[in-house]
């Protein structure tokens, strides 16, 4: 059974084609600048050149139309006809309360997705333009919703709820939501199996370091917490998003007079990692700046660290311990140095690297030593995976 797993974002959509009968991916590809000029959309299968397809797309149903073209193509195809894909897998960024798991997208789910778009404006109505494409030229095939938020909806009100007026959580739904869920939910799985336990009897802390940066919290498989919030501005310092900030700096900056979306802007976009070094949203860059002597490089390289680092106890504190820590996501996957910086800051759990594991790259492997008091791992995230798993058993 073949399923097509598509992330569609404003201007850009990424799919893979899976066959699940051994997890095995056929194709898989990335369209970009969608309704802008210079769209391109890169086609690859393994053991074959990459294709690139430079022709205009102004709306992601023409980007889906050359994808689908491609997977049948007989030169470069991997199917023979679109009746072999059984399933379509959306990537969802916000299901906020209604959706609590994935589910099979029917009207009444888009519907709800509607009205949860406006938690998430910049996300959802790029996945609802997706499912909606997908839909017409595949009207006969099931299509499954997989939200970012989903796995988090297991935490419990103390963790979610804002110490805001109630009345604000009741008429407009603030509140905890949480992204990264795919990601946390596949990366705490496959660290139980490296364990070789049961998820159901572990305390894993989930720690997903990529340009966007978030940690989990996951008690017998359960998200209990999470450091994103209503929106993924909250918690770490990520590339170029400020993560938490005491929220009176936001009427400080209004007073000097600055507008609320300047404001908006630099939280977002020139803050973090990119805000502090000056250098760039690369942790590659800030990394090599900071090995030539930058101390400004230095130092939003400490804070990130100092975050991870302090977040990672607080969720220790949440679960009254942890058995495993997980490090995933491009830096938390690539960089061995910021993984020691980290651990160096987590002596209290009794934590000691193996500096060869700790080298390696590419694989699940156990990075600490045998002696080490809790178990700390490089897991790589394969949301594509988990996304294509949750849609055919809910097909099947
Ligand atoms: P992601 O959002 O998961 O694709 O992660 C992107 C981030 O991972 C970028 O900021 C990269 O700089 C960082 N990254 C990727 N490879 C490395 C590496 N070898 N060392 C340090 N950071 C890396």
């Amino acid at each position: 059974m073949n399923v097509l797993v598509i992330n569609c974002g404003s201007s850009s959509l990424k799919y893979q084609l899976l066959d699940m009968s051994n997890e095995e991916v056929l194709a898989k590809g990335l369209a970009e600048r969608i309704g802008i000029d210079g769209s391109v959309l890169t086609h690859e299968a393994p053991g074959q050149d990459k294709v690139k397809f430079e022709q205009p797309m102004p709306s992601h149903k023409d980007a889906l139309n050359i994808l689908m073209a491609a997977l049948v193509d007989p030169n470069h195809g991997v199917i023979k006809s679109l009746d072999e894909i059984s399933a379509v897998g959306h990537r969802t960024v916000h299901g906020g309360e209604a959706f609590t798991d994935s589910v099979i997208i029917d009207a009444d789910v888009i519907n709800q997705l509607e009205v949860v778009s406006e938690l998430a404006p910049l996300h959802n109505p790029a996945n609802l333009i997706g499912i909606r494409a997908c839909q017409e030229l595949l009207p006969t095939v099931p299509m499954v919703a997989v939200f970012d938020t989903a796995f988090h909806q297991t935490m419990p009100a103390k963790a979610y709820m804002y110490p805001l007026p109630y009345e604000l959580y009741e008429k407009y739904k603030i509140r905890k939501y949480g992204f990264h869920g795919t990601s946390h939910k596949f990366v705490s799985r496959e660290a139980a199996d490296l364990m070789g336990k049961k998820i159901e009897d572990l305390k894993l802390i989930s720690c997903h370091l990529g340009n966007g940066a978030s940690l989990c919290a996951v008690l017998n498989g359960k998200s209990v917490d999470t450091s994103m919030g209503l929106t993924p501005l909250a918690g770490l310092e990520m590339g170029t998003r400020c993560g938490d900030i005491d929220p009176a700096i936001i009427p400080f900056l209004a007073n000097k007079g600055y507008a609320i979306d300047e404001i908006d802007n630099i939280m977002n976009k020139k803050s973090g990692v990119l805000g502090v070094s000056g250098v760039s949203s690369d942790f590659r860059d800030v990394e090599s700046a900071a090995n030539k002597g930058n101390q400004r490089a230095k130092l939003a390289l400490d804070i990130y660290h100092y975050r991870v680092i302090t977040t990672i106890g607080e969720y220790v504190a949440a679960m009254n311990g942890v058995d495993g820590i997980i490090f995933t996501a491009g830096l938390g996957e690539n960089s061995s140095t910021s993984r020691q910086a980290i651990c160096n800051g987590l002596k209290f759990l009794g934590i000691k690297l193996d500096p060869v594991a700790n080298s390696k790259r590419g694989e699940a492997t156990i990075i600490s030593d045998k002696d080490s008091k809790t178990t700390v791992m490089v897991i790589p995230t394969n949301e594509e995976l988990m996304i294509a798993r949750d849609t055919l058993s809910l097909v099947k």
